[in-house]
């Protein structure tokens, strides 16, 4: 499955952020997703939970935030929000287009807390 090993990635970098602070464990990871990252929220959550146990992120919550899609019309000048992709113009009905934003897929934070002695 696709989102597992993205989610496979996302684990990768953050045991080796939490390595650094020995004791330490993950208590959340936000990722941002653009709408247009193509990939499901619900199928990142799922591939979440079956991976984190037995992991310092076993007690981990994750955080999805979406990032919606922005176009921007090179016939007009305009961005706009699409509501499907792809998607013409919604000022003037072209189809030159360009994704300015919206296909990003990043490990925005890492919170950890120490482990109580
Ligand atoms: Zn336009």
């Amino acid at each position: 499955m696709h989102e597992a090993s993205i989610m496979q990635q996302v684990f990768d970098l953050a045991f080796e952020h939490q390595s650094r602070h020995p004791g330490s464990c993950i208590v959340r990871l936000r990722l941002r997703a653009g709408d247009l990252a193509g990939v499901i929220p619900e199928a990142l959550c799922f591939a979440f939970e079956a991976m984190k146990p037995n992991t310092p992120a076993e007690r981990a919550e994750l955080e999805i935030e979406r990032v919606p899609a922005l176009l921007h019309c090179r016939a007009c000048d305009r961005d706009f929000e699409p509501f499907e992709f792809p998607s013409a113009c919604h000022s003037c009905g072209a189809w030159q287009t360009e994704v300015q934003r919206g296909t990003e897929l990043e490990l925005a934070r890492i919170e950890m807390e120490s482990a109580e002695m």
